[in-house]
């Protein structure tokens, strides 16, 4: 495989940017070589500077699950930007893109459009502690919620793939303010609660953790998860930035049909452009500025372009049998590769929920921490080279999942698994 423009793109870029790059888990500290410089994406294919064409199971780390270009994005973006990029005043497809979700979703009453992931769970924070008086945030291991400072413990995503578990430029006094817990673990939580929760404004989760590889949950865990949430009066918050619009239009909240009192939302939202979300019920929304005390704001919140991409993607994410048929898609992708593996013996199996998968150098379930089962994730690193080689792009981290998308057709994961197959067999005999 030809690298040598990535390579070239790469050293201009470390004169630039810390590291290369604009993220952490973009610069293939984990793998082999210099990040892939990506030049073009349509449906499930991408390209290369070098001119490689690959199947993409990256789809920009979760937003793209229509794939790349799809038609009806493209056009709704391109058809709105002739009117203008930004004007910083309403526009009638923040109405539209409003409506759009809260008519299809019974958990949250109002939304508030912000630009990433990060930003809709920081102010969701601030709303938590708004609202409730109360200071103190409990978070669980392993579960990653952007780079919000507080947030930066015990974390999931590039973090572990660097064996961090905090931050440096994130004060003692900071971090003191979230109490983090082990997931899957009621008696911790009930220890917690009868210690703190005089001061403890929300219990944030990923409900359906996937940053720290995926950690399934039981279903049990949650239900009494919201219970107590609801006998200390304590807010809980699902982060669904990857959760949501991905395994049911209302996200994990629909899955599992679990009420958390706040949302957020990322990724799919925006079509592929930068928007986040953060949504409850009114009474909780009315503290949100300028109704309420909660001072929140953005230059370019509910962009009109974000927006109409937003929409486009959305629509077609309502429509009905959606989210069956790309589980169904899904499965069989991952029932290939897993039969596959179990034929031949290897330490491997796919996890999956829904359109997202991961990768586990296991065949454990892992339910609190993915470093915590037995597999050798150095095996990632062969598995990744072989991949590249076959054709078949996946995030460049063992912690981090894959997707598919609309695109991924059957025809073209029927030829994928194959190749991803072939890519196994070069890792494990290696
Ligand atoms: N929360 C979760 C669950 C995420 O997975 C991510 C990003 N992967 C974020 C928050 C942060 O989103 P962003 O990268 O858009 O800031």
């Amino acid at each position: 495989m030809k690298r040598s423009k990535s390579e070239g793109l790469f050293e201009s870029a470390k004169k630039y940017f810390p590291g290369g790059v604009n993220s952490p888990v973009r610069a293939f500290k984990s793998v082999e070589g210099a990040p892939l410089f990506m030049k073009k994406g349509d449906g499930a294919k991408i390209w290369d500077e070098d001119d490689n064409e690959f199947t993409d199971f990256c789809c920009s780390w979760g937003p793209l699950i229509l794939g790349h270009n799809h038609p009806q994005v493209y056009k709704s973006i391109v058809a709105n930007l002739q009117n203008g990029s930004s004007f910083g005043t309403p526009t009638r497809l923040e109405n539209i893109l409003g409506d759009l979700i809260l008519s299809r979703n019974k958990f949250i009453d109002k939304i508030r459009f912000c630009s990433s992931g990060t930003e809709a769970v920081m102010s969701g924070l601030r709303l938590a502690r708004g609202y409730s008086g109360k200071n103190k945030v409990v978070k669980f291991e392993g579960c990653y919620h952007g780079h919000v400072d507080s947030l930066l413990v015990k974390a999931g995503s590039g973090l572990v793939t660097f064996g961090e578990s905090t931050s440096a430029g994130v004060p003692e006094s900071f971090a003191g303010e979230t109490l983090v817990l082990p997931l899957n673990d009621l008696d911790a939580l009930k220890q917690c609660f009868e210690e703190y929760a005089h001061d403890i404004a929300c219990v944030i989760i990923e409900p359906i953790p996937a940053n720290n590889g995926l950690l399934l949950q039981d279903k049990a865990f949650l239900t009494a998860l919201r219970e107590m949430c609801t006998e200390y009066n304590i807010l809980l918050f699902f982060d669904e930035v990857i959760s949501g619009f991905r395994v049911a239009f209302s996200g994990a909240a629909e899955y599992y049909d679990i009420a958390p009192d706040i949302i957020s939302y990322g990724k799919i939202i925006g079509g592929g452009l930068p928007v986040g979300a953060y949504g409850a019920k009114a009474e909780i929304m009315k503290c949100v500025s300028p109704e309420g005390p909660v001072y929140q704001a953005g230059t370019l919140s509910g962009n009109p372009v974000a927006m109409a991409a937003g929409i486009a993607q959305l629509s077609e994410c309502a429509k009905e049998g959606f989210y069956e048929d790309q589980e169904k898609r899904t499965k069989f992708f991952v029932n290939t590769l897993n039969a596959h593996a179990k034929q031949k013996g290897y330490l491997f199996e796919v996890f999956t929920i829904g359109s997202v998968f991961w990768l586990a150098f296991s065949d454990k379930l892992a339910i609190r921490r993915a470093d915590e089962i037995d597999g050798d994730m150095t095996s990632f690193k062969d598995l990744f080279a072989a991949l590249l080689e076959e054709g078949i792009y996946i995030g460049p981290s063992g912690y981090e999942v894959g997707f598919i998308s609309t695109a991924h057709t059957m025809e073209i994961l029927t030829d994928a698994a194959e190749k991803f197959c072939r890519a196994m067999d070069k890792a494990f005999t290696k």
